[in-house]
């Protein structure tokens, strides 16, 4: 085992869990065992929460101004370590070191973002009545959770933890089971940063801590990212707890690729939007929407998925059983009549003969009533369905559970504007096939892609983690009283 067992960070100090029961840690880039990962018990979740909520009163009267500084730190050090995290960021996800590199850079934009709360947190005041002024203040709502998938083990753990820990929470984070390490690295991290102990725990496990967290009466608000599944049982637990809740789930994003598409463009953007991070992107290409006669577009999409080699340019999926169900997929298409152009399945790296690696997958002929047309596939793996025009692109993409992201790819902004107005998905992209909103923009996708208000990063995220007060003052006696105020 290439590292020691994954502790828990409770109270600033980094405990073995009590828990006999672990989980096997392994690379999906060859199957090598990395670590153990530890199911916590509720009652270590309950010591975290317990800590946290001792943190609370001090971290939350220090001034914005001075939680700041350890933010500036943090950013810091991630810039310091950034070798060192995009090698565990890959190590334990499977990603490419690029992709790994770019989400600890994304790491550093969310944490800079943080550092400007000061800047857009200050409250509105207002002469409401003569001599009567209203004003309004956020207040840290105490202790928060977040629940964080396995696709990005240090991005999407730095969507939550830098904005709400700013703006004056403290957290309980639960990792991803099958890639706790880049969270305890994150950890050791704040702590140089000079965090205070208590404002950030890590419990590890899986669904019991996870139902420890939506339950339990400490705990003001939960955000969780992963499978709509679970994001639906999550939602309905912390709400059913009455915490204030923001759920994140799964997608089928769909691409519109329109006849006048420049032709190089778009393919090497579909190519790298289905295949980036190995299609285990919520903001990945799934679906591919070729209205009318995009036939050389689909030759060049051709062309450039060849261009994408496992072990080289593309990474590995998560586990053997996530290539299982994605060639499983392809399969089935392939059953019912669709055309598989480049086939990704039986991929092998060699010398990682225990790697778990797909290929880049072009299906051509889709119907829209197949699984994968309909069901996220996560997986480096396009489905391309044939429209006669733009209306019926729109209505099979309407028709999909999902909203979180959709792409047009055109040179008319008549037709851009069209589509941009009626595909239903919180995030849109216009000849670009990743559309994700930088900072200070907010992440965040609609229908079964987001369960709960706001979103989940920027100036929306503010929203989500604090409460807003509104104190109305009246200093001089002798100014007019009316009915208002
Ligand atoms: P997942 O839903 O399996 O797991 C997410 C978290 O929930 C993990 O921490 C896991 O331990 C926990 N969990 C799993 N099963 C549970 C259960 N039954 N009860 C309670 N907790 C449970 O998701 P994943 O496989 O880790 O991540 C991939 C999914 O996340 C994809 O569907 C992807 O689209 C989605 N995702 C969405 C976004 C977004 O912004 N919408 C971003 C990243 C990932």
């Amino acid at each position: 085992m290439k590292y020691d067992k994954v502790r828990n960070f409770i109270n600033g100090e980094f405990l073995k869990s009590e828990s006999r029961e672990s989980l096997e840690v392994t690379s999906p880039i060859d199957g090598n065992l990395l670590s153990e990962v530890p199911l916590s018990t509720v009652g270590e979740l309950n010591r975290a929460v317990a800590s946290a909520k001792v943190a609370f009163k001090d971290w939350s009267e220090a001034p914005i101004k001075e939680r700041v500084q350890i933010f500036f730190r943090y950013r810091h050090l991630l810039e310091k370590y950034s070798d060192e995290l995009t090698e565990l960021v890959s190590e334990e996800n499977g990603k490419t070191l690029d992709e790994a590199r770019a989400e600890v850079d994304k790491s550093i934009e969310l944490t800079e973002f943080a550092c400007s709360m000061p800047q857009l947190v200050s409250g509105e005041i207002l002469e409401v009545s003569k001599g009567v002024e209203c004003r309004t203040e956020h207040f840290p709502l105490g202790v928060v959770a977040s629940i964080v998938p396995f696709n990005f083990p240090l991005m999407v753990p730095n969507w939550t933890m830098p904005n709400a820990l700013v703006l004056g929470n403290t957290m309980i984070m639960k990792p991803s089971e099958l890639v706790p390490l880049s969270v305890q690295r994150m950890a050791e991290i704040l702590t140089e940063a000079g965090l205070p102990k208590g404002v950030f725990n890590v419990v590890n496990g899986a669904k019991e801590v996870v139902e420890g967290i939506c339950t339990h009466p400490d705990i003001e608000a939960v955000s969780f990212v992963g499978s709509t599944k679970v994001a639906k049982i999550v939602y309905r637990q912390a709400t059913n707890s009455l915490k204030r809740c923001i759920a994140l789930g799964g997608a089928k994003n769909h691409l519109f690729v329109l006849p006048d598409a420049n032709p190089e463009m778009t393919a090497s953007n579909v190519a790298a939007s289905m295949s980036g991070c190995a299609g285990q992107r919520c903001m990945a290409a799934s679906a591919m929407l070729a209205v009318g006669d995009v036939r050389t577009i689909i030759e060049k999409v051709c062309e450039e998925a060849k261009k994408i080699v496992p072990g080289e340019n593309l990474g590995a999926v998560i586990s053997k059983e996530a290539k299982q169900r994605i060639e499983g997929y392809i399969t089935e298409a392939e059953e019912q009549g669709a055309r598989v152009l480049v086939d990704g399945r039986r991929a092998r790296v060699r010398g990682k003969e225990n790697g778990t690696y797909v290929g880049p997958t072009v299906i051509d002929g889709v119907t829209p009533d197949m699984a994968v047309a309909k069901e996220e596939i996560f997986g480096p793996v396009i489905s391309i369905i044939r429209a006669d025009d733009v209306d019926q692109a729109i209505e099979i993409e309407n028709a999909n559970p999902y909203g979180n992201a959709a792409a047009v790819f055109t040179q008319s902004g008549g037709l851009a504007r069209y589509i941009i107005e009626r595909a239903s998905a919180g995030m849109i992209g216009v000849n670009i096939g990743v559309p994700v909103p930088r900072e200070p923009f907010s992440f965040g996708g609609w229908n079964e892609s987001r369960f709960g208000a706001n979103d989940i990063t920027g100036k929306s995220s503010i929203e989500f983690w604090t409460k807003l007060k509104k104190t109305t003052t009246k200093w001089n006696p002798e100014a007019r009283t009316n009915w208002m105020s």
